[in-house]
């Protein structure tokens, strides 16, 4: 399974095509957002950088027990008094209009999280923020309708409730995009939250605290508590609020339903992944590869639902694996603000750390290590893209997530050795299958323990498409009609 043909030596090579960065105006620091205005934190304050240049961006407030408490009480006072009182069709208005001025706002929030995570502005641009204005559209579109959204109700004389206050917990690697996932729903079914953002990645949050401003969204509806895990820990354990809906890695998530359990508080928990990429020997090929790399190289590999393991069929792996080299040896590594970047910055020295400590793990397990040429800048946090061939089910790389844009391979000889496979892992969040069969894409969708499987595709969102995953994936489903029950009595 070598393939020992040089990466092509004439790749196209681009001029620079650098977006400019004058559309976003960062301040030298920030407060904390509460009660609908940015307060001073009575905790330390802490920077946030550019991963791509390790450049200090801002100083951010953290939030202590009394700034966490604050907030609380802010979304509890909106709650009570405005909140919850008001008609569906009246908070569908301030979600339509957030929504609408996150699109006139587009090209400076992408470019905000493309500089403060490192992303490639491509992704942050075409996917990361049209997905989150879409979810503010689809949820305002629900406001109105909540009776119609559980099945058992049918419309018919029930009028579902809110849970209160929601305590919001997100991760780095979709900063907004996950701030959209757990805010839209929470509003629209009536809830108002306290959200916090990860400590590497706070500013587009920020950004959206003055979106909510400028939207005129009542005081106290949306509470933004910027800080580390101890700030996330304090929200977690306040007795004010009703609901824990948190994004981030299985054992912090472990460590939050230890938190909650006997409490009578609302959880869901999103965490990690190891997904399987499944390619079968009828697959088109040059689609699989295109999609093998969205799958593990998008967005850095830093994708909870990346596919992380290619299961690919025995008799097609010399030939897979030739084209996937060749296809990763045109890949862009670099500046995250030029529009030809394919892989960004990895979003923190700590991650890279990780990353580094699992590939070299892998070499010493006995994986074979690949990576094309590709120079990496001087500054900043790197990892070239690279794969991992002859793996197997007990390699670290094959059970671990690594989130980074490291592909482990493995092969299979038979369908039902591929879902055994696949299913071999204590993750359970997506899969991919590639195959001309529809039969077969149905048969094999059915045995995968997956919340979300993708077939003769990768790695594609849409609000009105549940997510979320099965055993230590987590519990609880975003997005779609399936997305309110989290936030409904
Ligand atoms: P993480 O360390 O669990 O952090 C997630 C969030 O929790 C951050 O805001 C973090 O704050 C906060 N936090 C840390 N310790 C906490 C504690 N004891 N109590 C409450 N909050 C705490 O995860 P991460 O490294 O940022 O994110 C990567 C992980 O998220 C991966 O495992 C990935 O698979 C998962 N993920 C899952 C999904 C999904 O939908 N299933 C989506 C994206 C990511 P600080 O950052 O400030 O420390
Ligand atoms: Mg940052």
């Amino acid at each position: 399974m070598t393939d020992n043909r040089k990466p092509p030596a004439d790749v196209f090579r681009y001029a620079p095509a650098p977006e400019s960065r004058s559309i976003v105006d960062i301040k030298p620091s920030y407060g904390l957002f509460i009660g609908g205005e940015f307060v001073d934190g009575h905790g330390k304050s802490f920077k946030t950088i550019s991963p791509s240049t390790e450049e200090v961006l801002a100083e951010v407030a953290e939030a202590d027990d009394a700034d966490v408490d604050a907030a609380v009480k802010a979304a509890r006072r909106a709650y009570d008094r405005v909140w919850s009182k008001l008609p569906g069709r009246e908070r569908a208005k301030y979600l339509y209009r957030i929504a609408r001025i996150i699109q006139e706002r587009s090209r400076e929030l992408a470019v905000l999280e493309s500089i403060d995570n490192g992303k490639p502005i491509k992704e942050s641009r075409d996917v990361d923020i049209p997905i989150v204005a879409a979810h503010f559209f689809y949820y305002a579109g629900w406001a109105d309708k909540l009776a119609y959204a559980m099945p058992q109700s049918a419309g018919r004389g029930t009028d579902p409730q809110p849970l209160g206050v929601a305590g919001q917990i997100i991760p780095w690697n979709f900063p907004l995009l996950m701030l959209a996932w757990k805010i839209a729903p929470a509003l629209a079914c009536g809830n108002t939250v306290v959200l916090k953002p990860a400590e590497t990645t706070p500013l587009t949050a920020l950004l959206f605290a003055e979106i909510c401003q400028q939207a005129d969204l009542p005081p106290g509806v949306v509470n933004i508590i910027t800080g580390a895990g101890g700030t996330g820990q304090a929200l977690v354990g306040h007795p004010g609020i009703d609901k824990v809906a948190f994004t981030g890695s299985t054992d912090v998530g472990k460590a939050i339903a230890r938190t909650v359990a006997g409490t009578d508080k609302k959880v869901t928990l999103e965490l990690g992944g190891k997904a399987a990429n499944i390619v079968f020997d009828d697959a088109p090929l040059d689609q699989a590869v295109e999609g093998i790399v969205t799958g593990i190289f998008f967005n850095q590999g830093h994708v909870c639902c990346a596919g992380s393991r290619l299961l690919v069929q025995e008799s097609i792996a010399d030939e897979l694996l030739a084209k996937l080299k060749r296809r990763m040896s045109t890949l862009r590594v670099g500046d995250p603000l030029d529009k030809n970047t394919d892989i960004g910055a990895i979003n923190s020295a700590e991650q890279l750390a990780r990353i580094r400590e699992l590939s070299d793990i892998g070499e010493a397990e006995g994986a074979g290590r690949w990576s094309p040429e590709c120079e990496l800048p001087q500054h900043g946090f790197w990892f070239p893209p690279t794969l991992f061939t002859d793996v197997t089910q007990a390699h670290r790389i094959a059970r671990e997530e690594i989130f980074g844009p490291v592909l482990s391979v493995l092969t299979f000889r038979t369908p039902a050795e591929a879902v055994e496979k696949a299913n071999n892992t204590p993750y359970g969040l997506s899969a991919g299958v590639w195959t001309e069969k529809g039969s077969r894409i149905l048969k094999i969708a059915n045995q995968l323990r997956a919340g979300v499987v993708w077939a003769n595709t990768f790695n594609k969102f849409d609000p009105t498409s549940p997510f979320g995953g099965y055993q230590e994936s987590g519990y609880g489903r975003e997005g779609g009609r399936h997305g309110l029950e989290a936030y409904l009595k």
